[in-house]
């Protein structure tokens, strides 16, 4: 049923009824009167009075027809209003989303949206106003009319604007009338900061995923030479030890052989040991108090057997400096896990060190006791440093690497540090040699 007949089709049905009585009032009525009224001035009386009477139905008549249609009328408008006022309740409460309405000069017709309001914007700053009248930043204002002036040529766009630390996707259409001439310009703007926030995340964590399992198979390729070499080594001398008529200078070398490779092979399969130990958090520790000055001698010991058997070519001096040497400082710590910590600093500056010094070092610094390796080796270039603590990072990441080692070293000592309560830091200049410290928050009993 179509709504909008009804009122013709009332206006209609009075008309008529209204035609109907009057035809039969003009030839009805004047027979009548004549035949009740013979006498002529009562007649004209009495057609004075029917045309009155004619008149006055005749206007209630127009009266109540005006009157129906002017509250139809105020019904539609009072709808229309409420619908109007609920449109824009309903705009207002998109959340994340707004609507911009302009004509051909660009002035907005409407503007409302709940994503407004995150900028304390509202509509009555828009309505009315062009692009360039409001005051948004003049980057966005500008950005927006070449926006609109696109959108009011007749194309459809899509874009992403960045304002005030949020993200929008603005896509615009034009409005046509029925002759298909541009009359408006429609831009809905969504707030997707979120999913922009959430895409990046996404890319980061698919890049972090990307790069650790390139260097999960740079440390399988590595870790599979660390492990094959000494093995090949052992396995090669254990058989040539099997030989007859052998001389004893030849079995000796090939029995210290076998020895450095099984030693080098279970460093390797101790650093596995340990790192998954601490990613599990599985590594325990136990606190003692020792002496610091015996924990010095030993180290020294050991940095000198190191520096030994290392390399004869190696032109390295070896020193220790303590302002603590002489003291009988105890400290509490896992003696084991600080030695395992300054086994690697030295092991890494022997290995990383051709000439010069390596300094082995003890200090107090405001309430923490610290350990230090320095060394004139190669240093480690400034955009390096960040990464050597992380997993399997080596300065030099090509297979064709000169060092050996398997990048989990200072990952380690690391872990270790952290879960005794210290920190590491290092200091480095590429070519002049580095300097790595431990250091420990520490109550000291004399
Ligand atoms: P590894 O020594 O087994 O490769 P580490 O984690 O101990 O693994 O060290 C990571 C990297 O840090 C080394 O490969 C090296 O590039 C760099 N590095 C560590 N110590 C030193 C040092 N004293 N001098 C120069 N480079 C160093």
């Amino acid at each position: 049923m179509n709504m909008s007949l009804q009122p013709n089709n009332i206006a209609l049905r009075l008309t008529l009824i209204y035609l109907f009585f009057s035809v039969m009032w003009i030839f009805g009525s004047d027979q009548l009167v004549h035949s009740l009224f013979t006498d002529a001035a009562n007649l004209k009386q009495f057609q004075t009075l029917k045309g009155v009477f004619f008149v006055i139905i005749s206007s209630v008549i127009i009266f109540l027809l005006i009157n129906h249609q002017i509250q139809r009328k105020n019904k539609i408008i009072q709808l229309l209003n409420r619908g109007e006022k609920w449109n824009n309740k309903m705009i207002s409460s998109l959340p994340d989303i707004d609507v911009y309405l302009f004509d051909r000069k660009l002035r907005y017709i409407l503007a409302n949206g709940g994503a407004m309001h995150k900028h304390g914007l509202s509509s009555e700053m828009y309505i009315g106003r062009r692009v360039s009248d409001l005051t948004l930043n003049i980057e966005t204002g500008q950005y927006l009319e070449r926006f609109y002036k696109k959108i009011i040529a007749g194309y459809d766009v899509s874009d992403i604007l960045s304002y005030e630390n949020h993200t929008y996707q603005l896509k615009g259409s034009p409005i046509r009338n029925d002759e298909q001439q541009i009359i408006a310009g429609l831009c809905v703007a969504i707030d997707v900061t979120k999913e922009e926030a959430y895409k990046e995340e996404l890319t980061k964590a698919k890049e972090l995923a990307e790069h650790n399992d390139r260097l999960k198979s740079a440390f399988l390729a590595n870790m599979s030479h660390e492990v094959r070499t000494p093995l090949n080594s052992i396995v090669g001398f254990s058989g040539l030890l099997s030989k007859e008529n052998l001389s004893q200078e030849n079995k000796e070398r090939y029995v210290a052989y076998i020895a450095s490779s099984s030693k080098r092979l279970i460093t390797v399969i101790n650093d596995i040991l340990d790192i998954s130990k601490i990613e599990t958090h599985q590594m325990a520790l136990s606190a003692t108090k020792f002496y610091v000055k015996e924990l010095m001698k030993e180290w020294e010991e050991n940095a000198t057997t190191m520096l030994i058997e290392a390399d004869k070519e190696k032109a390295i001096v070896l020193a220790i400096e303590s302002d603590l040497m002489d003291h009988d400082e105890v400290i509490e710590l896992d003696r084991e896990r600080l030695f395992q910590i300054l086994i690697n600093f030295t092991s890494n500056a022997i290995k990383f060190t051709e000439k010069g010094f390596i300094t082995l070092k003890c200090f107090r610094r405001e309430n923490a006791i610290c350990f230090s390796v320095r060394d004139s080796g190669i240093g480690i270039d400034k955009g390096q440093q960040a990464f050597i603590f992380e997993r399997f990072r080596q300065v030099e990441e090509s297979s064709n690497r000169r060092f050996g080692g398997s990048g989990l070293g200072l990952t380690i000592t690391k872990g270790i540090a952290e879960l005794m309560g210290g920190t590491i830091s290092m200091d480095s200049n590429l070519g002049q040699g580095s300097e790595f410290i431990v250091s420990f928050p520490i109550h000291t009993e004399t």
